[in-house]
């Protein structure tokens, strides 16, 4: 039992030191064991075989050079298709030319939206911007009250509903944190929204709404990474039914493998922007593909 991917690939590469070019065998139980090491990490199945079939072609016309053995040259050639598939490069967030930048966020209930809500907008805040937060998420019970405690450990402001008006509407309240955002000089709105427990057409209903009526620059979808495979199918409602810029991705603290991240970034193709991996508000940064490609690997 081998404990990394990379681990596994220096074993049964072992013996190869000195070939001039990896055969079709060597190949196969090379692919056998990425396969195993994926599957285990809970990446899906069709993404798994697109990866595998990158991984073989390009290991098949791999001259073994001097400076690296076919171990080393295999694991280069993984790693640099784990960071393809995870997106390359961190995208930054995309800003508004006429402030206020809209960032609105959306998944199932428990993803972690409010508490990335507040690191979201610590984050921003340490770079220079003046966030609002805006609290549309009036289904939870004491979500608002939830998202008032984030913001002050943020250090930032809120918008939400008055209190006493009943439940009230979730697309009246983001429009009106948009106008508040606007008169009083906020740069950026980061709009909490409702999530369920499963995916469902009301839910998906309101954060459309929500979307439309805001304009939002961005809309972040967040994934409990812990989640593994079902990532996908829930990555997969969000984007028929609302339609998302980027994905971030929480708990990763609680995820060693990383395999919903791979999935979710080949199956919608929208950006993973960053990564959650903790309860605290610094625990949170922007997504790094080569650092997730090495948690990957091992
Ligand atoms: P929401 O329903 O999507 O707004 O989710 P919450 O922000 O309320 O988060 C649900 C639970 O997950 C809370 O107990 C959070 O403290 C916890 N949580 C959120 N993000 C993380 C994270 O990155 N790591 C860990 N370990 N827990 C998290």
């Amino acid at each position: 039992m081998f404990d990394t991917l990379s681990d596994r690939l220096t074993a049964v590469l072992q013996n190869l030191r000195g070939k001039g070019r990896l055969s079709e065998t060597d190949i196969d139980t090379t692919a056998r064991e990425i396969r195993i090491a994926l599957l285990e990490a809970d990446v899906a199945l069709p993404v798994v075989r697109s990866f595998i079939a990158k991984v073989k072609d390009r290991a098949k016309g791999a001259e073994v050079s001097g400076a690296l053995n076919p171990a080393q040259q295999v694991i280069k050639i993984v790693n640099e298709e784990l960071v393809a598939i995870l997106g390359g490069e961190t995208r930054r967030l995309n800003l508004a030319k006429t402030p206020p930048t809209v960032i609105m966020l959306a998944g199932l209930q428990g993803a972690g939206k409010t508490t990335l809500a507040g690191k979201l907008a610590r984050y921003l805040k340490n770079q220079g911007h003046a966030p609002l937060l805006v609290a549309c998420d009036l289904q939870r019970p004491n979500a608002v009250t939830q998202l008032q405690v984030v913001a002050e450990r943020a250090g930032v402001a809120v918008f939400a509903p008055e209190p006493g008006n009943g439940v009230g509407d979730p697309v009246d309240v983001a429009t009106r944190g948009v106008e508040e955002a606007r008169r009083s000089q906020h740069d950026i709105v980061v709009v909490d929204t409702a999530g369920r427990l499963g995916v469902d057409e009301e839910l998906m209903r309101q954060a459309a709404d929500i979307k439309a009526a805001v304009a939002a620059d961005e809309v972040l979808f967040v994934v409990d990474a812990m989640i593994g495979q079902d990532a996908v199918s829930t990555a997969e409602a969000f984007r028929d039914g609302v339609g998302f810029t980027g994905v971030v991705l929480t708990k990763l603290d609680g995820d060693a493998r990383g395999g919903a991240a791979l999935s979710v970034r080949e199956v919608t193709g929208a950006p993973i922007m960053f990564a959650s991996n903790g309860e605290k508000l610094e625990d949170f940064d922007a997504f790094h593909p080569d650092r997730m490609a090495s948690r990957i690997l091992g």
